[in-house]
């Protein structure tokens, strides 16, 4: 240990690299939990043997370098936020944290780009596109803490992913470290024909191919108007109708999340809030259609407000998370929970079949004894999402029995032309489920990619399902 601080130090300046444990701990585990009902709840052992800040590509290629030489794995550290775990350490790992990398380094109005470390944080970046006139079209919940390596590299999906798509959707290039220290460098165009597009590879690869440290980003004009409109329906069924109407008409929100459950003060409703935005007069006239149209869905306008304050608290999600991430390593992730065992399922299926397989997550989870609450689209129809919970505390039978009504549900997902998840990744929690995701030709040909790019295995071992 002394041998790989002491060499750790020479290659990048004693400040930029840290063995202290509160710092170890931190780096130990992303924010999934140990009440998270999935196959490893409890048993995964987190190892970081070092953190390390790097500020330059050429510093993470020295760390690459070095861990390749040492038999050390690597794990880019962004945010931390993944729900997925697919920033936990697996093997004796250095954690490269890009913090530092966080410099915006050009932003461009005419261009419509922004080129920026892998580092910075996405509201930072939004801020200071807001700033020239622009917005990033990448607007997640977890916006005040989520980096741009990060969200790249899980490819999240945010609030206006209808109108601008997911953030791997927002790469127009990328820097990227190897597994043998190599820079690669592609280019920032919006679209080529000259071959497969590299950036691909990196887009939600969860750092198993590269250690991403620049991206050149598309940025947008800041909306001429934004309309928010929000809606209760007398149950999920005709909110769904309502919205399939919505996509089918043409009409384009850039922010849609519909839901059982809806707000505190009425815990039975089945709520919509829609935004639309762009010129003024598209906002117009799409938001006049919609009230139009929702008129024959027995639809309720909520109060004024209601959607202006759902909008502006949209974030508060992740500051109640910054606030409360503080935790000591070791009892994070093996320790038995001291709230309910639940899990979440985020999944992309035909529209034709989501109703259908909501009712059939009813089945299920009645049949393992546990319940599943708020049923939810976000963006578009296809993107479904429910919470799978064990109402009474009854211990880890619950994590058990979650976790197999969950991959029972997402082998259904499966079977009906869907995919698994659609903005979390994958990480640990669902690795095991890769291979039914991807057939056995497609994991064959992930593992062969993998192999090819990174023979020894040192980057973020054990994700992905590779
Ligand atoms: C409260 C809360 C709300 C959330 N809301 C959303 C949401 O609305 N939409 C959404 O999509 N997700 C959401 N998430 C999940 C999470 O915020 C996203 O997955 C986010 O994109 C992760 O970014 P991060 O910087 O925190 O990455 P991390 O958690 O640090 O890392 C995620 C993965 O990317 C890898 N990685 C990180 N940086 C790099 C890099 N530079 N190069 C290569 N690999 C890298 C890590 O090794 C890990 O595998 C939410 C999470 C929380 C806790």
């Amino acid at each position: 240990m002394v041998e790989v601080a002491s060499s750790l130090m020479d290659l990048l300046g004693p400040e930029k690299v840290s063995f202290v444990e509160d710092d170890l701990a931190t780096h130990a585990v992303d924010a999934l939990r140990s009440n998270r009902g999935y196959p490893h709840t409890g048993t995964v052992v987190p190892q970081p043997v070092a953190v390390v800040r790097p500020s330059s590509a050429d510093e993470v290629a020295r760390v690459v370098k070095f861990a390749s030489a040492h038999g050390a794995s690597i794990v880019p550290y962004g945010g931390g936020t993944g729900l997925m775990g697919g920033a936990i350490p697996l093997r004796p790992s250095i954690v490269v944290d890009l913090g530092n990398m966080n410099r915006i380094t050009s932003m461009s109005r005419d261009d419509r780009t922004a080129t920026v470390g892998a580092g910075v944080v996405l509201a930072d970046l939004e801020r200071e596109l807001n700033r020239h006139g622009l917005i990033l079209g990448h607007d997640p919940w977890s916006l005040p803490i989520a980096t741009v390596g990060g969200a790249i590299s899980t490819d999240g999906l945010g609030y206006r992913a209808y109108k601008y798509g997911s953030m791997g959707d927002q790469v127009l290039g990328l820097t990227v470290v190897l597994a043998d220290g190599r820079i690669l460098k592609t280019r920032a165009v919006p679209r080529h024909s000259t071959g497969v597009d590299m950036n691909r590879l990196f887009i939600g690869g969860e750092g198993c191919f590269g250690v991403i440290t620049e991206a050149t980003l598309r940025v947008f004009p800041q909306p001429e108007e934004r309309r928010l409109l929000s809606y209760t329906f007398p149950n999920f069924e005709t909110g769904f109708e309502a919205i399939m109407d919505i996509f089918q008409t043409g009409l384009s929100p850039a922010m849609l999340e519909f839901g059982e459950g809806g707000p505190a003060s009425s815990a039975e409703q089945t709520t919509l809030y829609l935004a639309y935005e762009g010129v003024r007069e598209e906002v117009a006239s799409q938001a006049q259609r919609t009230a139009a149209m929702f008129d024959g869905y027995s639809a309720t306008s909520l109060a004024d407000g209601e959607a202006e304050e759902f909008w502006e608290t949209r974030h508060r999600v992740a500051e109640r998370f910054k606030r409360g991430r503080v935790m000591k390593l070791g009892d994070s992730l093996a320790a038995t929970p001291s709230e309910r065992y639940f899990d979440y399922i985020h999944v992309a299926l035909p529209a034709s079949k989501v109703l259908q397989y909501r009712l059939a997550c009813m089945d299920i989870t009645s049949r393992y004894g546990l319940d599943t609450v708020d049923y939810g689209l976000w963006c578009q129809p296809e993107l479904f999402s429910t919470v799978v919970v064990k109402a009474s505390l009854a211990g880890t039978a619950d994590a058990e029995a979650i976790s197999r009504a969950v991959d029972e549900m997402l082998r259904l997902v499966h079977e009906l032309g869907g995919s698994m998840e659609y903005c979390h990744g994958v990480g640990v929690r669902l690795a095991h489920l890769m291979e039914e995701e991807h057939g056995e030709v497609g994991i064959d040909l992930l593992r062969s990619l993998k192999k090819a790019l990174d023979p020894q295995d040192i980057l973020n071992p054990g994700k992905l399902g590779l």
